[in-house]
């Protein structure tokens, strides 16, 4: 038995609802995860977007600050070398710009105006001196990274550019851009608050930020953005911000400025939706389930009643009692309980038909006048019947369990056990039935008795079973040894009286000739005629005498067998019969004639009665009369066939019989022993004779003679 057959309904149920659910959960979750990572990627694509906007802010920034710096650098003032009127125009144009304040720098550092100094007051060297000195070298327009303000004492950003006169640069005009410019282009870009936004110089240095600028202001960007920025200008990356919060970052820089813009989204941020999801996931995973097992619990229960109810009517089923099934649960149950209702109906009918006809069979295996014993195929007694009780002398309760052999003397078991081996049935095969034998059985007191057993094996759903019908023959026995002994006294009797007649008998004819020679002329017509038919009468009984006794012999005198060629016999019969085949003008023909193996003297008279008989019974015109034999199997079959008068089918078989006679003397002599004879001899050969004849048209007597030797006589 496996695991699962013991698995209760509801457990199976509740299996059941889970392997169901199961998929459909691992789906939802694939599919959120799926919804996740194309909510990520929008995310992500959606931020660059916005970094790369960001970042154009920026440079919109600088390159406007850039542009109002270009302009002012064309101003004729500067040409003129009127640096006042410039400080003027200069700081008129801060109001335009986002520039705090416009230094110009002449070569070697000196700064000539600062909008951010009343002019005429003396000015420092430029804190910018070494970008001042690249750009009088390469005349090409530069912004700062993020620079210590010399003035305002803060961080700022110098964008410069050269005023150029002719092929040279005469001076540098800077600008400073406040951080706090940058701190509007994040908030301008209103961005979700959650987002850490950063503004990054050339050398990656924050320049703003959407979360705490005044502490993170100048500082390196956080350490594993710094180290990107070095090798990529762009990136999406997962990082920890300055303060801490683990971050995808995704940033974006400037090729020609070197400044760029990143925004971090907290891990938390991305990932809060699915969470969110997953959380919905598994509440409705555990409703469903539990719904799901809930519902295999309920339904487990019903269907386990059910069958639980099912299990008594089933016990009384199989005791055979009546049965009545109700309050099921569900239409499959009602169905089943109605089954069982009505196979407890048939089972009643069928068990009482059942009953009826075994006392039916018991009955007659009681009342059978033969005793009937069944053993099983270790031979002990199953079965033993009123008539066994009697022939053996015993109880069926003292029988049954005993071995057969105990009811056999024990000179006979080893015959016994052979004699059932000899006729086993086949395992497949089909049983044996009917093979009777003679055996000898043992009576409970010792006293043995002759019995013929008629034996029958059946191969039953429990085995081999083995049945005897045994009637005791010991009377008939008894009455077949009286019988043989008077046949063996009639016997003696005819021989004897046939032996013994025969010579009165022929004194009686030798008188009556004397009588009839010597006094025929002193007596009269009368007296003659008696005479004369008391002489025929004589021989005639002669002739039954003589026919008797051989008719005797054929059992009192036997002789030896030997191989007989029945061409030499049927030529020697023709030979005898010689006088009646001139008389009657009749022809005797023979084919080929085997040698068999015979009591030659037997045989000689067997074809002498036949091939007689077929001279004989013949009418108005010459017999013909044909010997013949073919061999068929192992026996040889003679056929003597003559166109004789024929004899009518319903005295086919009593024509063999002793003195049986169908004419009357006057018709055709005849003692009516010669057929009685020649069925003696046939089968005192372990053969058999027979007639076929229609009548008027002539016989046919078959004889078959067994082609092999032994069992004879
Ligand atoms: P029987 O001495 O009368 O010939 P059988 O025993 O030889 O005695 O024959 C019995 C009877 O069978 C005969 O009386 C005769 O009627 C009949 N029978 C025997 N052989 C033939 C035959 N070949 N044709 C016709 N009838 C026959």
């Amino acid at each position: 038995m496996t695991f699962r057959n013991k698995l209760s309904i509801r457990a199976n149920l509740t299996l059941l609802a889970a392997v169901c659910l199961t998929p459909a959960m691992i789906g939802a979750a694939g599919l959120l995860a799926y919804h996740y990572q194309r909510q990520r990627a929008q995310l992500v694509s959606d931020t660059v977007n916005d970094v790369h906007a960001l970042k154009s802010s920026l440079n919109t920034e600088l390159a406007a600050a850039q542009n109002t710096l270009e302009v002012l650098a064309t101003s004729p003032s500067l040409k003129n070398q009127d640096f006042s009127a410039f400080h003027a125009q200069a700081a008129l144009a801060l109001g335009y710009s986002a520039i705090n304040n416009i230094a110009l720098i002449a070569p070697g550092g000196q700064q000539m105006v600062n909008t951010a100094i009343p002019f005429g007051q003396p000015l420092p060297k430029t804190g910018v001196a070494a970008m001042a000195d690249r750009i009088f070298a390469t005349r090409q327009p530069e912004v700062s990274g993020l620079i210590s303000g010399a003035l305002l004492k803060q961080p700022v950003v110098s964008v410069a550019v050269p005023v150029r006169s002719g092929q040279s640069v005469t001076y540098v005009l800077s600008g400073v851009v406040l951080p706090t410019n940058f701190q509007k282009v994040i908030s301008n870009a209103n961005l979700p608050s959650d987002r850490i936004v950063v503004i990054f110089d050339k050398g990656g240095m924050v320049a703003g930020r959407s979360h705490e600028p005044e502490r993170f202001l100048s500082k390196s960007v956080a350490p594993g953005l710094a180290e990107r920025l070095k090798l990529v200008n762009d990136g999406v990356f997962e990082v920890v911000s300055l303060e801490g919060i683990p971050v995808l970052s995704i940033f974006s820089r400037s090729q020609t400025t070197g400044w760029g813009a990143a925004i971090g989204i907290p891990t938390e941020v991305l990932t809060a939706d699915l969470r969110r999801s997953m959380w919905y996931l598994a509440i409705a995973a555990v409703l469903l389930l539990g719904l799901g097992f809930g519902m295999a619990w309920l339904m487990g229960g019903r269907i386990s009643n059910a069958i639980h109810k099912l299990i008594q009517p089933a016990l009384e089923l199989s005791q055979g009692k009546a049965v009545s099934v109700s309050g099921m649960g569900f239409k499959e149950a009602v169905a089943l309980g109605k089954a069982i209702e009505q196979s407890s109906e048939v089972l009643a009918t069928t068990s009482n038909a059942l009953k009826t006809s075994e006392s039916r069979l018991r009955s007659i295996l009681q009342s059978a006048t033969d005793a009937i014993i069944t053993v099983d195929d270790q031979q002990q007694v199953v079965l033993f019947n009123a008539s066994a009780c009697n022939m053996f002398g015993c109880t069926a309760e003292e029988a049954l369990g005993r071995p057969i052999t105990d009811f056999i003397p024990q000179r006979f078991h080893q015959q016994h056990f052979a004699y059932l081996e000899e006729n086993r049935a086949p395992a497949e095969g089909p049983e044996v039935f009917g093979v009777t034998g003679a055996s000898t059985g043992l009576r409970s007191s010792g006293g043995e008795f002759p019995l013929e057993i008629s034996y029958s094996n059946v191969l039953a759903p429990d085995g081999v079973f083995h049945t005897f019908i045994v009637r005791d023959i010991t009377k008939r026995l008894q009455s077949l040894k009286a019988l043989e002994q008077s046949n063996l006294d009639l016997q003696q009797f005819a021989y004897v009286a046939s032996h013994d007649l025969k010579t009165p008998l022929r004194s009686i004819s030798g008188f009556v000739q004397i009588l009839e020679r010597n006094y025929a002329d002193k007596l009269d017509e009368k007296a003659l005629s008696l005479i004369q038919r008391t002489a025929q009468a004589a021989s005639r009984l002669e002739q039954l005498t003589e026919n008797m006794l051989s008719f005797a012999r054929l059992s009192s005198d036997p002789q030896p067998l030997e191989p007989v060629n029945t061409f030499e016999v049927v030529q020697e019969v023709i030979h005898l019969l010689d006088a009646v085949i001139q008389s009657t003008g009749a022809t005797v023909t023979t084919g080929d004639l085997p040698t068999v193996v015979a009591d030659r003297s037997q045989l000689v008279q067997l074809f002498l009665n036949l091939v007689g008989n077929g001279l004989k019974y013949c009418k108005g015109h010459a017999p013909l009369v044909h010997v013949s034999a073919e061999m068929k199997g192992n026996e040889w079959i003679f056929s003597i066939v003559d166109n004789g008068i024929g004899i009518e089918e319903k005295h086919h078989q009593k024509i063999f019989e002793i003195f049986k006679r169908l004419h009357s003397q006057s018709e055709y002599p005849g003692t009516g022993i010669g057929l009685a004879m020649c069925r003696r001899i046939v089968e005192r050969h372990g053969g058999k004779i027979s007639v076929q004849s229609t009548f008027g048209h002539g016989s046919t007597f078959i004889v078959s003679l067994p082609t092999k030797l032994g069992a004879l006589l």
